[in-house]
């Protein structure tokens, strides 16, 4: 039992308390209420709580006490739910619970209690939706949501960036499935639901094409997510970024690091030659000499005279290798000047046509008139073409077609120069090696690999772009070498 001093306190407690703290009946009769300053001018005492708090002759609509006698449990309502008279603050809360005697309900308390930050609560609400639109609107990956039928219902900018669709096109009629091909939508949803790709309803890093609108293919890393109400799936969220540019950038990247790779053997091989070539240009030169004075001043039998010619044919053939390898190491002078490429085409040309290798080659010439001069050596020059057209010569076995076509590219800083042959093409293994020096697949004394590592460093020089491809063509085979050299005056030539 309390004593009457605690209780005195406990009802002046209640009376401070700056909160309306009312006690009705289930009958919604006022049964008790604390003094405190706020409202509530008369005695309201055994009146209806709707008609002395409400001012209304019927309970309310939304009455909380009704919610606890039905659940018997507490209850908590914004009190704007009830539509609230100046009594209570307007963005208070109402809480009641019941209190029980023998397990029936007495009597119910209702107290209205403030929620500080509920007075601003919607408009930090509506705050915090704009900024997750922005979020989400200007998120660098492409977002898109949607529900469980695939209806589309988030499509940000980079979305609309990366499939090509609108966002009203999306939203309207776009079926998240279709942007997956052949089927993929159902594979992702298999992912999402099992824990086994970053837990269950989550899916990371997941590498996917997904279709753009106009057909092209789109490789993404896919970050998506079930959203779930309670245990049910209401709709699914995937960020997707775009790999088409990184991709890109690898490729770019591999590509430089190949040429750097070439450039630095093609460096190191050229200086080893070119150490070699001087060293052996010397004793060379003896033994040409010495073979042809044995010749000319000695009666020797003709068959010492076969071997002798014999070593002056092999250390002729030696003698033409290491000028080969000197020109590779560029360690001739070159004199730069514009040149009509055509011209050059068609002296190398003239030269080789009378030689017996291209009798039965057919030469067909495709010259764009008035193509801009190219600055450069004209004896590299010269020797490029010559050591491709062979080439083409040899792979076609004197027979065949040769097309040598010019012409000025697009941009028109470059001059692009084509040969091409109808001899059988270069095997894909081969492909990557041809420029490489000493690479042959020509049998022993007929190649010495050096005239495509020649060529590329000439092209290299003259601040040009070389390749080589098989024609694409089923029903013929050869092989097209494509140069590419800047023009006289322009940029590139400099570089
Ligand atoms: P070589 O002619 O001494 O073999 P190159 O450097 O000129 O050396 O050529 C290297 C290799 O490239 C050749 O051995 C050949 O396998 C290949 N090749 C070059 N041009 C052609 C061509 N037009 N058709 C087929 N293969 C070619
Ligand atoms: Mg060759």
């Amino acid at each position: 039992m309390r004593s009457e001093i605690e209780k005195d306190y406990l009802l002046k407690a209640i009376d401070s308390f700056k909160r309306r703290i009312i006690v009705v009946s289930p009958e919604f009769k006022i049964l008790a209420y604390n003094r405190t300053e706020i409202g509530i001018d008369s005695d309201i005492i055994n009146q209806y709580c709707y008609s002395a708090l409400y001012k209304r002759s019927s309970k309310c609509n939304n009455c909380i006490v009704s919610d606890v006698q039905k659940n018997n449990k507490p209850a908590c309502k914004n009190s704007r739910e009830i539509n609230l008279n100046i009594d209570f603050e307007e963005n208070s809360c109402l809480y009641s619970y019941p209190i029980t005697h023998d397990n029936e309900i007495d009597a119910f308390v209702i107290l209205d209690f403030d929620f500080p930050a509920m007075g601003d609560l919607e408009g930090q609400l509506q705050r915090t939706n704009a900024f997750f639109k922005n979020l989400i609107l200007s998120s660098v990956d492409g977002v898109i949501a949607a529900d469980m039928n695939g209806k589309v219902f988030i499509f940000n900018d980079a979305a609309m960036k990366i499939s090509g669709y609108t966002r009203e096109e999306a939203l309207s009629s776009l079926d998240i499935r279709s942007i997956y091909p052949n089927n993929g939508a159902k594979d992702i949803m298999h992912k999402l639901r099992s824990e086994d790709y970053g837990g269950k309803g989550k899916l990371k890093h997941y590498r996917v094409d997904v279709v753009g609108k106009n057909g092209i293919i789109i490789p993404i890393s896919l970050n998506a997510s079930i959203i779930y109400d309670g245990e049910t799936e209401v709709a699914s969220i995937g960020f997707f970024h775009d790999l088409r540019e990184e991709q890109q950038v690898k490729k770019e990247l591999e590509k430089t690091q190949i040429q750097l790779l070439q450039a630095e053997k093609m460096a190191s091989l050229g200086k080893l030659a070119a150490g070699v070539a001087h060293q052996l240009n010397n004793p060379l030169g003896g033994i040409i000499l010495f073979a042809k004075i044995l010749l000319e001043e000695y009666e020797l039998e003709e068959s010492a005279q076969n071997d002798i010619q014999r070593i002056l044919r092999d250390a002729e053939r030696c003698r033409d290798t290491v000028k080969e390898l000197l020109e590779f190491a560029r360690q001739t002078k070159q004199v730069m000047r514009p040149h009509d490429i055509n011209q050059s085409i068609r002296r190398t040309l003239f030269l080789l046509e009378n030689q017996t290798l291209f009798h039965n080659i057919k030469i067909t010439k495709y010259f764009e008139s008035s193509l801009p001069h190219v600055a450069g050596d004209i004896q590299q020059l010269n020797h490029m073409f010559m050591n491709i057209i062979l080439n083409a010569a040899e792979a076609m076995e004197g027979k065949g077609t040769l097309i040598v076509r010019t012409h000025l590219l697009d941009k028109k800083d470059r001059i692009c120069i084509e040969i091409e042959d109808t001899g059988p093409g270069i095997p894909l293994d081969v492909l990557p090696h041809i420029f490489e020096p000493f690479f042959t697949t020509k049998e022993e004394g007929k190649g010495t690999g050096l005239g495509l590592s020649l060529v590329y460093g000439i092209v290299e020089n003259h601040g040009g772009e070389i390749t080589a491809k098989n024609k694409s063509n089923h029903n013929e085979t050869g092989t097209i070498f494509i140069i590419e050299l800047p023009i006289a005056g322009s940029n590139d030539e400099n570089k």
